[in-house]
């Protein structure tokens, strides 16, 4: 569109120069003319002439022509008005559509390219008036949009907008970046405590759920602030300081806001290369599962598999969960990753004795995705695998973000057939009501409790407590992180039904690399409590 219209005025400046040289040969023409008829007496010829000529009507034609001019100065400053108009109205157009160029249309907010050049102002003076860079990330946008449509999601951008610009203050600007991005650009607080209460009413903003026409919705955000007093920062430089603090932000859980600090702009850069990396990954099927046997403990058989996501790297090397499950949760690509071990394990499975089965981690940020349940059913079945076979490990902090949704999803998994276990118990917020409501199978006891058991009075009565109030609730109980056969039979004497650690075998990249027997169809289904309860 710019470049459109940099042609058309390059054209108009053209017809302008034109007009300029027309009118000067013109003037250069008559001026000669003149001359000639001076020097020649052109007027006595002429005159001489119509008089020898009376029939050929020359001075009546002369005088028409004397008055031609007029008409043509006439039409001439006519021509000029209305060029002069179509200037003014190209004018007009280029300014509206540099306007829309530099504002978002949806909010009618300034957009990033108007950042730049306001912020990159706002810093030459920054000695003067210290710059506040604020960028926001919306959390949980996407399933707003996904459950219930565009047209609330424009609604709800369009009202986050409204509240922002009213919430950052007078002097302030806010921006929109794009998708669910804003950026607020804050100038002349000097004080901590004055940035701080600025941006924790920018924060509280999303306290309130949004009222739009046809439902409320609640979303959060996680904001990333970074301030300068230096006149040689730039743009760039701010935005990856205040996208690094935004980041760690959004590691937490909840609507946070960080302040930048040195060295996060490394692990902001660092974050960016492995998301992409991970992209291409995903792509080209670099992303698999190994298998961690799961020990039932009365007799030591192989009951199934937790699968555990690696990551072979081209050169041979594998990276390890850590390094990229907490970027794949951030940046989306965890469903991929979820499937990519879903499908793995699945054909895995078809060789293993029908009763064994593989437990999968899921992301809490999986369950905003509306289709998660039919999307793994559909997997299952393209694979040819029974629901049965999958079990489901989530953890906590999914249930707390949003418990109806979590109940829903986890109950239609359960209706399926898919067993349901709920991971690293006793490390989260380890509420009643999440094992009384939803249909966990199986808890699982956090390695922390069981590595120091052996020493450890506290854990020995944490973990007894929990298997005794697990068996009550009809929960088989499994105990994770057993390294030692003491640790083993000290599991077992304090009532845990499963057990899974180095001592039973490390994640492998194929089952049966562990020291233990495996089971055959008939003897893998585990005897559960008695009064476990029957969804
Ligand atoms: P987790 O779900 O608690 O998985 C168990 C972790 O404990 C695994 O680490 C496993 O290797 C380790 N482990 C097992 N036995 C022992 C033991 O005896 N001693 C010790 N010290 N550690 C033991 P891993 O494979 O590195 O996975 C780490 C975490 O990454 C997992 O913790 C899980 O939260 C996450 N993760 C792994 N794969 C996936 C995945 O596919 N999706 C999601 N969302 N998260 C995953
Ligand atoms: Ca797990
Ligand atoms: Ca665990």
């Amino acid at each position: 569109m710019r470049a459109l219209h940099k042609i058309e005025f390059g054209e108009t400046g053209s017809t302008g120069s034109r007009a300029r040289i027309d009118a000067i040969c013109i003037v250069a023409f008559f001026g000669a003319v003149l001359v000639l008829a001076i020097r020649l007496e052109a007027f006595a010829h002429v005159a001489s002439f119509s008089a020898t000529h009376e029939r050929w009507e020359i001075d009546e034609i002369f005088t028409t022509l004397m008055v031609m001019p007029v008409a043509l100065g006439i039409y001439a400053w006519r021509r000029l008005r209305e060029t002069r108009r179509e200037l003014a109205r190209r004018r007009a157009a280029e300014a509206a559509a540099s306007e829309m160029a530099l504002h978002d249309s949806l909010t009618g907010l300034p957009n990033r390219r108007k950042a730049r050049t306001e912020v990159t102002k706002a810093l030459e003076s920054a000695a003067d008036v210290p710059v506040t860079l604020l960028v926001l990330d919306l959390n949980r946008f996407k399933p707003v949009n996904d459950l219930h449509g565009h047209a609330i999601g424009d609604e709800l951008l369009l009202m986050v907008g409204e509240r922002l610009v009213e919430a950052a203050g007078h002097g302030a600007a806010v921006y929109r970046f794009g998708g669910d991005e804003f950026c607020i650009l804050l100038k002349g607080l000097t004080s901590a405590d004055a940035i701080l209460s600025r941006v924790e009413a920018v924060s509280s903003v999303f306290d309130q759920p949004f009222e739009l026409s046809e439902r409320t919705v609640t979303v959060g955000a996680s904001i990333g602030v970074t301030t300068t007093d230096h006149p040689g920062t730039t743009m760039d430089q701010l935005l990856i300081e205040a996208d690094a603090a935004m980041y760690r932000a959004k590691s937490k859980a909840g609507n946070e806001f960080g302040f930048f600090e040195a060295g996060m702009e490394r692990v902001a850069l660092r974050r960016a290369e492995i998301e992409s990396e991970l992209r291409l990954a995903l792509i080209n099927g670099e992303i698999k599962a190994h298998f961690q046997p799961l020990v039932r403990l009365r007799d030591q058989r192989v009951i199934g598999y937790e699968s555990l996501a690696r990551w072979y790297l081209p050169d041979g090397t594998i990276r390890q969960p850590d390094d990229f499950i907490p970027i794949a949760e951030e940046t989306g690509l965890i469903s991929d990753v979820f499937f990519a071990v879903l499908k793995h394990s699945a054909r895995e499975s078809r060789n293993w004795p029908q009763g064994q089965r593989f437990a999968i981690n899921l992301s809490p940020v999986q369950l905003n995705d509306p289709w998660l349940v039919e999307r793994i059913l559909k997997t299952l079945l393209k694979e040819g695998v029974s629901p049965g076979r999958l079990e489901i490990e989530v953890t906590e902090s999914a249930l707390v973000a949003d418990f109806d949704v979590a109940r829903d999803v986890l109950w239609s998994l359960k209706n399926q057939g898919v067993h349901i276990s709920l991971d690293d118990f006793g490390t989260g917020y380890s509420s009643l009501r999440h094992l009384s409501e939803l249909p966990f199978e199986t808890l699982k006891i956090d390695k922390s409790f069981i590595t120091n058991l052996n020493d450890d009075p506290a854990a020995q009565t944490i973990v007894r407590t929990v298997a005794s109030m697990a068996h009550s609730l009809g929960l088989l109980v499994t105990a994770e992180g057993i390294e030692t056969e003491g640790n083993a039979a000290n599991v077992a004497a304090f009532g845990c039904d499963i057990g899974q650690g180095f001592l039973y075998g490390h994640p492998e990249a194929s089952r049966g690399a562990g020291s233990v027997t495996s089971v055959d169809d008939a003897d893998c289904e585990l005897a559960a409590p008695d009064s476990r309860r029957t969804a």
